[in-house]
């Protein structure tokens, strides 16, 4: 207890104790103490029901209360409550006031924001860029889910996917012209944050350079073709003097079809929205590869499959054989003779699948891994092109596997070896089908 407190408790029994004791000593002078002892009591009784009556009434009328007037317990009740009162409207108008800052600057950002209730993605709020970059109308479309206002196949599956990743190029419901960028950012429990962004010129930028590179290296082509042409004509046992400058023209002319080749590869990959998904079969697949490394590898290596997973896929089979073969191939280019190299197609727990290919080769260091599939990233240039790399064989097999929402691990440790592995969602694992070898056996 306070000293307010006790004060008030003193003043409450004090002026009880007078009372009384006055309602005693005119009993006594008219000669009935004990009558007017409990005349006193009951008043005083009275007197404190209608003290609480009177406070239940003020706090049910929810009216701002009086300052308190007098003194004792009631009195100090009322200071209390008054206090209480006077501080949760000074929090409540400071709150409504970082509240309206809070949505005049989320109003003014130029990216589009809108509040969606995390279960059934329902618009609960959004800004006026909302309206403008993704033709959301106030509100008419409170409460609507959000796939069937944008109604873009992309954006359904994103959300189904769990948005982890940000959904890149999608055109504008409010103008087709405009290009955005979407990022799902978790809020709250229950609702979580819609952030699109207009990279119209971003993406303008990243067609042409797009664009640029896969002319370069189709104009590239021909004058390509037919200098190897003419190298093939060239006989070095004609000029043995030139022989080993028409067998270096001839290895850099294939060095640079191969990159050609490789940046063709991967600009289609890029200018690739969507895959048209067939089925895959793996056993095929697996001999093909199985076929590819030992040839690649002419007997320097042990070289075998382990398939542990009777399904198969569903993608690209053009594509996927290419992002396997990279791998396959970068497995023999870089592990040494005599070394082992196993591609092991298996199940995943969540009812996916894994193809990995393991080697016991150099391994890659720790450092380098994180910039590893970026295009021309080497880890030892000359170690590469003396193995007849481009550069570009890891940047393919990620262009692949996104086209297939699968993901690439790498695991690889200096002098033991590495595992690269294309790691399947369940939506891209089909039961096997019927063997197309065993149906042209027949
Ligand atoms: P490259 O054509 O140079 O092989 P990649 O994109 O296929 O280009 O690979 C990038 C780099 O990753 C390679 O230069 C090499 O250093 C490293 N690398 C890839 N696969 C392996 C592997 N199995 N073992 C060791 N290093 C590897």
């Amino acid at each position: 207890m306070n000293w307010t407190q006790r004060r008030a408790w003193q003043h409450s029994l004090a002026r009880l104790l007078a009372w009384l004791t006055a309602c005693l000593l005119a009993g006594a002078l008219v000669g009935h103490p004990l009558a007017a002892l409990c005349l006193g009591l009951a008043a005083a009784l009275g007197w404190h029901y209608w003290q609480i009556h009177r406070l239940l009434g003020r706090l049910a009328s929810r009216r701002l209360l009086a300052p308190p007037e007098g003194w004792g317990v009631f009195a100090e009740i009322q200071a209390r409550l008054f206090q209480r009162q006077r501080e949760s409207k000074r929090r409540k108008q400071r709150l409504h006031a970082l509240l309206r800052a809070f949505r005049q600057a989320a109003a003014a950002l130029p990216d589009a924001v809108v509040v969606l209730s995390r279960s059934q993605s329902r618009i609960a709020w959004f800004n006026e860029a909302g309206s403008e970059l993704l033709g959301l109308r106030h509100p008419a479309d409170l409460g609507a889910r959000l796939q069937h206002l944008l109604r873009a196949p992309r954006v359904t599956e994103w959300l189904e996917r769990g948005a982890r990743e940000p959904l890149i190029d999608l055109a504008s419901p409010a103008d087709p012209q405009r290009r955005l960028l979407l990022r799902l950012v978790d809020h709250t429990p229950e609702q979580c944050l819609l952030v699109a962004r207009d990279v119209t010129k971003l993406m303008q930028l990243e067609r042409m350079r797009r664009d640029f590179v896969a002319n370069v290296s189709h104009e590239l082509r021909t004058p390509l073709t037919v200098l190897r042409g003419y190298l093939d004509l060239l006989d070095s046992e004609d000029c043995p003097g030139l022989a080993p400058q028409i067998d270096a023209m001839r290895e850099q002319a294939e060095r640079m079809g191969r990159i050609v080749e490789d940046l063709l590869t991967l600009s289609r990959l890029e200018s690739t929205e969507r895959i048209r998904p067939e089925r895959v079969p793996m056993r095929p697949m697996l001999e093909a590869l199985l076929r590819d490394a030992r040839m690649l590898s002419r007997e320097r290596h042990d070289i075998a499959v382990e398939d542990l997973c009777p399904k198969d896929l569903l993608g690209s089979p053009g594509e996927l054989r290419s992002a396997f073969a990279n791998l396959v191939s970068n497995a023999v280019r870089y592990t040494q003779p005599g070394g082992r190299i196993r591609i092991v197609f298996q199940g995943e727990p969540d009812g996916g699948a894994r193809l990995e290919v393991r080697d016991n080769g150099p391994g890659i260091p720790p450092q380098h891994l994180p910039r590893i599939t970026e295009r021309f990233y080497r880890v030892s240039s000359s170690r590469s092109r003396e193995s007849g790399g481009t550069g570009l064989g890891l940047a393919i097999v990620k262009h692949a596997l996104n086209l297939h929402h699968a993901r690439l691990e790498i695991h690889s440790e200096p002098g033991r070896g590495s595992r690269f592995a294309c790691v399947f969602g369940p939506g891209h694992v089909l039961d096997p089908g019927p063997d197309p070898h065993a149906a042209t056996q027949a």
